[in-house]
């Protein structure tokens, strides 16, 4: 595991530009000085396991102070509460307060996160965790003999607490077993070919799975070469990284890829082809968390020389839907894939939520059946209980249809937000915003609806443009309407068309579309 050394912290003005050092840890290291954490801060038992079952957040950058924070967690048989490091003090407030932690573990120098009145849990400790050292002192390499670890109790006991995105409302703690996260990755390691040859460069927010799950802890089982970046996602270092043919895994959400491509192509011509020499010699890139657009998929494929290989997954779920890791010609554009191993896919019936019989294509609510379930929503039983049908399928809020022949499905957007009611047809926003996306015209575009009195609601395209428009806003939608005809039904246009420098999103890159019609209404 190796932490790349933060710029900002590299030089006075008058020293060399050039920046310090990284440091690599072994697991085992970074495991040693974990159990030393587990026993001075969180079980005050030496290093006896307690069963407690109280959470321990970890508030850290990206970097091996994060991953002790976990293991010293899961070292103390607590669930872990990842939290975010750019998320304000009311955010790390309803987290603390929902989760109450008996312990946060914050890495050195971003205490005045917790600072606030109220942030942080009257019964809840703050400890500052130690920087670590470039190797761990022999002591500490023992306590990692010394812990004794109940497999059994472990397994069933929570592994991480995870905030979903909330995209759609508050977000919920997802509670996620030992079980389900080795179930999990297990099915990616399968799936995706994971070996301890591979080599990455996290660019995402460890608190959500896609970082946290899909790179960290697969990239920790299969004993792969992980690097951390406590800066978070630039686009010079990774496209750095990979000319230098340090990795061969990359993983990413759609807004990611899209800064790529304009950081390659604004590259001299000699570095495009050396940047696309040396991606064409990784593995594997994959792409998900949202929609993956594709004029995005095609523009990565002309810059890097791959198809990526979109997949569809939620927190409550981890990852459900892939497409395949091989041959990468079968990777299906504007398609999500089959089930992973171990998982089960069908669909119901979005009016009356009677299943839909194998033989139906949808569109219908995604259900899944997974091993890599998580347990429940903290705090909330009955939203458990309602996302589950009484045949134990996990319904998923999105809309799909399938692919009869090959078994792949397509996601529609989520039943709250892109699947507009307009004059009694059923309509998606995602199609739309696919159509949409085609056109030179629009760089990025969100489809809402908006309630309308006679219609129930109407269609309104929210778009980036990709060049100044003079004409007013009725010749843009006739333009864009114009452009999307030969895709859509005339039902399906928008009526009204709102430009905007750049759409609303969060942490994971979605569009915050509850905000774009609170604004619109
Ligand atoms: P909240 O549940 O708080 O509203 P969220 O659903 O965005 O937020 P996550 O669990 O991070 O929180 O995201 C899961 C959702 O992301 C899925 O339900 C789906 O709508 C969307 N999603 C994930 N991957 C894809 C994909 N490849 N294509 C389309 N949508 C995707
Ligand atoms: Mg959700």
């Amino acid at each position: 595991i190796e932490e790349l050394a933060s710029p900002s912290t590299s030089s006075s003005p008058s020293s060399s530009p050039s920046i310090s050092p990284s440091l690599s840890l072994t697991t085992h290291d970074v495991l040693a000085h974990a159990a030393r954490l587990a026993t001075a801060s969180i079980t005050e038992s030496g290093s006896e396991v307690t069963t407690s079952g109280e959470p321990v957040a970890v508030l850290a950058r990206p970097g091996h102070g994060f991953v002790a924070g976990v293991l010293a967690g899961w070292m103390a048989a607590r669930p872990v509460l990842p939290l975010c490091v750019a998320h304000p003090p009311g955010e790390l407030s309803y987290a603390l307060h929902d989760a109450a932690p008996s312990t946060v573990l914050v890495q050195a120098g971003m205490e005045e996160r917790l600072a606030g009145e109220g942030v942080v849990p009257e019964e809840t400790e703050v400890v500052v965790m130690d920087p670590l050292p470039p190797a761990a002192a022999p002591a500490d390499r023992d306590l990692v003999d010394q812990l004794e670890l109940a497999p059994q109790d472990v397994r069933a006991a929570g592994a991480f607490i995870v905030y979903t995105s909330g995209t759609t409302g508050r977000p919920k703690g997802v509670v996620v077993s030992h079980h389900a996260l080795v179930a999990q990755v297990n099915m990616l390691r399968a799936a995706w070919a994971w070996s301890s040859a591979d080599a990455l460069l996290n660019v995402l927010p460890l608190h959500h799975v896609h970082g946290l799950i899909n790179v960290t802890c697969c990239a920790l089982a299969a004993d792969a070469a992980l690097k951390l970046d406590p800066a978070g996602f630039d686009a010079a270092r990774l496209v750095d990284a990979i000319v230098q043919g340090e990795v061969n895994v990359l993983m990413a959400v759609p807004t990611v890829y899209a800064r790529l491509i304009e950081h390659v192509q604004a590259l001299p011509a000699a570095d495009q082809a050396a940047f696309r020499a040396a991606s064409e010699a990784m593995r594997l890139q994959v792409c998900g968390s949202a929609a993956l657009p594709e004029p995005v998929l095609r523009a990565w494929e002309g810059v890097s020389g791959h198809v990526l290989l979109e997949r569809y997954g939620m927190t409550e779920l981890g990852m459900a839907l892939s497409n395949p890791y091989t041959p990468e010609s079968a990777r299906r554009p504007g398609w999500v894939g089959s089930p992973l191993p171990g998982v089960t896919a069908a669909l119901r019936d979005l009016e009356t939520k009677d299943m839909l019989d194998a033989a139906h294509e949808g569109p219908g609510e995604l259900l899944i059946k997974s091993p890599g379930m998580f347990s429940e929503y903290l705090n909330k039983p009955e939203a458990t209980a309602a996302e589950f049908t009484c045949d134990g399928w996990f319904t998923t809020g999105d809309a799909a249809a399938r692919d009869l022949a090959t078994g792949e499905y397509r996601i529609l957007g989520r039943l709250s937000a892109d699947i507009l009611k307009v004059s009694g047809y059923k309509i998606s926003a995602l199609e739309i915003e696919r159509a949409l996306l085609a056109l030179p015209t629009v760089r990025d575009v969100a489809v809402v609806g908006v309630p309308h009195e006679t219609k129930g609601e109407s269609v309104v395209a929210v778009v980036e443009l990709a060049r100044t428009w003079h004409d007013g806003d009725d010749a843009l939608l006739a333009h864009l309407c114009d452009g999307a005809a030969s895709e859509l039904a005339s039902y399906k246009m928008p009526s009204r068309v709102v430009v905007v420098d750049s759409l609303p999103r969060n942490t994971q890159g979605k569009v915050m579309k509850r905000e774009l019609v609170a604004q619109l209404t």
